[in-house]
C-alpha cells in the first residue's frame, strides 16, 4: 500500500532539516536592500561636505552587492546558498558560499557580467580591505566615479536577469539619488513620468498648467515650467521648445494661443525672448487690421 504523501516520514524529515529555506532568501534581500539604503545615505552625508564618511558608503555598498550577488543564486535554487547543498543537514554552522563563488556561478550559468563590472568590484572589495585594516587614502574622485559605476553596472544587470525592482524598495528618501547613480534610461524615465504625476496632481485644476509630448525624446514629459525662458520644460530629457499644440500664453496681453501660431522673439529688444500672439503682432493672417 501507497503512504499518503503527508505520512511519509522520510519526506517530512527532509523539510525539517531545512526549515528556513525560504527566510533565508528573504533575509539576503532584504538585508542587501538595508545595506544599499545605508550606502546611499552615507554617500549623501559624504557630498554634502562630510568626506569621511565615504568610508562607510564603501562598506556598506560592498555589503549590499555581496548579498545581492549571492541572491541571484538562491534564485536558481535557495540551497546553492550553501557551499555544501548535498549535505545531511543544515544549521547556522553550514558554510554559506562568498561572493567569488557567486560571480562563479553566475558567470557558469551564462550570465554576462561584464569586465568592467567584475573590475570595479574587485576594485572595491580591495578598498573596503583596506578601510578594515586602516591602511586606506581615498582618492574622492574616483571613489564616487566607482560607486556610481558599480550602481549603474549593477541595474543593467538586474533589469537583463532577474528585475528585482530595487528602485521600488529603495527608501523613499534616497530615491532621487539612487536614480541618478543609476543613471539609466528606464529609471530615468520611470522617475520623470513619475514627476509628471506628481506635478499634474499639484496643478490640478490650474488651467496653465499643460503637459505634452516632448518634440526631442518624443515621452509625454513636456510639462509646463514658469522658470524656463521658453515656460516650458521636459522632465526627462531637459528640452524646453514645446510641442506646436501646447498653449502659451502671449507676453503682451496674456491671451493663451497654441505654440505654433507665437512668434517667440525680442519684441521689446531687452534681450528677452517672450511669446507675441498674432493679434498683438498684428499678423494680416489671423487679424483684420482697419
Ligand atoms: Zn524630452
Ligand atoms: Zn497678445
Amino acid at each position: 500500500m501507497k503512504t499518503p504523501r503527508s505520512q511519509n516520514t522520510s519526506n517530512s524529515v527532509e523539510f525539517e532539516d531545512f526549515p528556513n529555506k525560504d527566510r533565508h532568501k528573504l533575509d539576503l534581500l532584504e538585508n542587501a536592500i538595508d545595506s544599499l539604503n545605508e550606502a546611499l545615505a552615507k554617500y549623501k552625508q559624504a557630498r554634502a561636505g562630510d568626506v569621511k564618511t565615504y568610508k562607510f558608503c564603501v562598506l556598506h555598498l560592498s555589503h549590499f552587492l555581496e548579498l545581492v550577488l549571492k541572491h541571484y543564486v538562491t534564485l536558481a535554487h535557495p540551497l546553492l546558498i550553501y557551499k555544501n547543498p548535498f549535505a545531511k543537514k543544515f544549521d547556522g554552522e553550514s558554510l554559506t558560499i562568498g561572493v567569488q563563488e557567486a560571480i562563479n556561478f553566475l558567470l557558469n550559468e551564462g550570465r554576462d557580467l561584464p569586465d568592467d563590472f567584475l573590475s570595479d568590484l574587485y576594485w572595491l572589495k580591495k578598498l573596503r580591505n583596506r578601510i578594515e585594516h586602516h591602511k586606506f587614502d581615498m582618492d574622492i574622485p574616483e571613489v564616487e566615479a566607482t560607486i556610481g559605476r558599480l550602481i549603474q553596472a549593477f541595474v543593467e544587470f538586474d533589469q537583463i536577469h532577474a528585475n528585482l525592482g530595487l528602485d521600488d524598495s529603495v527608501n523613499i528618501k534616497h530615491f532621487d539619488l539612487f536614480v541618478k547613480l543609476a543613471d539609466n534610461y528606464e529609471l530615468n524615465l520611470k522617475k520623470a513620468k513619475a514627476d509628471v504625476a506628481s506635478l499634474s496632481h499639484k496643478n490640478y485644476g490650474d488651467l496653465d498648467f499643460q503637459v505634452g509630448e516632448c518634440p526631442e525624446c518624443e515621452h509625454e514629459t513636456m510639462v509646463s515650467d514658469p522658470t524656463s525662458a521658453t515656460g516650458f520644460k521636459c522632465l526627462f530629457c531637459g528640452f524646453e521648445d514645446p510641442p506646436d499644440d501646447l498653449e502659451v500664453r502671449c507676453g503682451i496681453c496674456g491671451l493663451p494661443w497654441p505654440q505654433f501660431q507665437m512668434d517667440y522673439c525680442d519684441w521689446y529688444d531687452q534681450n528677452d525672448c517672450i511669446y507675441v500672439c498674432p493679434r498683438c503682432r498684428h499678423d494680416p493672417e489671423y487679424v483684420k487690421d482697419d
